[in-house]
């Protein structure tokens, strides 16, 4: 068998078993029948102790570091949304699984004096609605369970309906580890059927305490003003600075690697590159050995434009959002060698390759008379989403000068987009990255409430 019918045949075998999913796998008919379990799982797991968490994310990370796992979600998410590719889910899968924090993130603070001690201590919100995207499928499932389970809360799941079947899978397997593991059913559960009815309906329902919105700005500004405490981690359209003191041959590969991975679907990913024009000639000439492909005849520009665009000139069309590179040019009758990941092209920043969020690995190229104006024109086309922006620069007053004037959630210096959710850089990872609300990466800790415990005059100890 081949690649493709693998692919296949692992994507015919879980959608009759997504149909055959039960309650007992935390998947619901009704909205109203997953609310009401989640709560009163969220009562029982309350009665949990912080042992029995900790060996409940263990589990999880257990399970979703299993290599067999994470293949098959992969491969399935592939398959049923038409979107990324198989490699980078995996390890997408897999640092979710062993990069979120867990209960560690939820440390107290103590306070003592003479009149005794105070604890600040992180609590779990309730029940929590997650809304997450088609475009890290189970990366969102599998890092908001481990965060939010380790706060202490009970989550409805809202997937995309495009990602209907891998979510359910996900989910499945979460409540059939949990349940081995003697923990509350029905901590994380979500609906047969999902649709943005059912999402409506799972918003409005007092029984939940906390919405959280992975995706574009329309569910974001739903959940925001919905009048209930809401975390929002919505859309970006990461610029990246090259300047004339930046090493341009790794600035080239650290793009189109970060530009390319799962098809530049991670909301982090490149998607315009500006460059000081000193540089500009010897970047596009080092990215081409990299693995871009540069277009530079204007008629397969505009063809091309004419192809990925959706028709009202507004967005990316979906049916090439998260398409690999080849592919696309192949729609254009241009034939690649393998290793083009990258479609390149010279554009002027209005653009609309540049100032809208494409989610496909085609990367339009600004120059700018040098670094002051890349930095203005960088903050221009981020568009004040807050969310991420890479600079390549070895001038420490440039760097920390775009980072001040930018004020992004991420900000990656000489390094490719993804060093900044901890795959090749330091730090815990996220795919629920909340620049709108301003919980910025989230962790445990975001999904819980600061409560005050006061000892009056004793157990200060000094
Ligand atoms: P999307 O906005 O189409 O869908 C996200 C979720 O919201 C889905 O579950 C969808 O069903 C639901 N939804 C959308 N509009 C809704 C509405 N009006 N009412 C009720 N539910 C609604 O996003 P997508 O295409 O799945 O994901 C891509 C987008 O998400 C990009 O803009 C990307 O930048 C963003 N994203 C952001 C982060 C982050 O952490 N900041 C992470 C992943 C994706």
């Amino acid at each position: 068998m081949n690649d493709d019918e693998i692919t296949r045949a692992v994507s015919q075998v879980l959608s009759k078993y997504t149909q055959g999913l039960s309650v007992c796998d935390g998947i619901f008919d009704s909205v109203e029948e997953a609310i009401s379990a989640a709560a009163r799982a969220k009562v029982q797991f309350h009665h949990c102790s912080m042992q029995d968490r900790n060996a409940f994310i263990r589990g999880l990370r257990e399970l979703f570091s299993q290599e067999e796992v994470l293949n098959t979600l992969s491969r399935m998410a592939v398959e049923e949304t038409g979107m990324g590719n198989c490699a980078d889910k995996v390890i997408k899968n897999r640092v979710a699984a062993l990069q979120t924090p867990g209960t560690e993130d939820l440390c107290t603070r103590a306070q003592s004096g003479d009149r005794g001690l105070t604890l600040m201590e992180f609590s779990a919100w309730g029940v929590i609605a997650s809304i997450t995207p088609t475009t890290n499928p189970t990366e969102t499932i599998i890092n908001n369970s481990i965060s939010m389970l380790s706060a202490g809360n009970s989550i409805v799941f809202s997937p995309h309906p495009r990602s209907r079947n891998v979510s359910l899978h996900a989910i499945a397997l979460i409540n059939q580890k949990l349940a081995a593991l003697g923990a509350p059913e029905n901590l994380v559960v979500t609906v047969s059927q999902p649709s943005l009815d059912n999402t409506t309906a799972l918003i409005a329902d007092p029984r939940i305490n906390m919405l959280v919105a992975t995706g574009g700005p329309a569910i974001v500004k739903t959940v925001m003003a919905s009048g209930k405490k809401a975390i929002g981690a919505g859309a970006g359209n990461p610029p990246v600075v090259v300047d004339e003191t930046a090493d341009i041959e790794k600035a080239a590969r650290d793009i189109v690697n970060g530009c390319s991975f799962d098809n530049n679907l991670p909301c982090i990913a490149e998607k315009e590159v500006i460059v000081v024009s000193q540089v500009a000639d010897y970047l596009i000439h080092c990215m081409k050995k990299s693995g871009a492909w540069l277009l530079s005849d204007k008629k397969q520009i505009q063809q091309l434009q004419t192809l990925v665009m959706n028709e009202q000139g507004s967005g990316p069309a979906t049916a090439f959002v998260g398409k690999d590179a080849r592919y696309i040019l192949q729609q254009l009758g241009i034939t690649t060698p393998e290793e083009v990941q990258v479609i390149l092209l010279e554009t002027d920043k209005s653009h609309p390759f540049v100032v809208h969020e494409m989610m496909m690995p085609v990367l339009p190229v600004v120059r700018a008379a040098n670094v002051d104006e890349a930095i203005e024109l960088a903050v221009e086309v981020e568009q004040g989403h807050r969310h991420t922006a890479i600079m390549h620069s070895t001038n420490i007053d440039k760097l920390s000068k775009m980072a001040r004037q930018i004020q992004t959630t991420i900000f990656v210096k000489n390094g490719p987009s993804f060093a900044g959710i901890g795959v090749g850089g330091e730090g815990y990872t996220t795919f629920t990255i909340a620049g709108p609300t301003g919980e910025g990466l989230t962790s445990a800790r975001s999904f819980t409430r600061c409560r005050r415990c006061v000892m009056v005059e004793a157990l200060n100890i000094r």
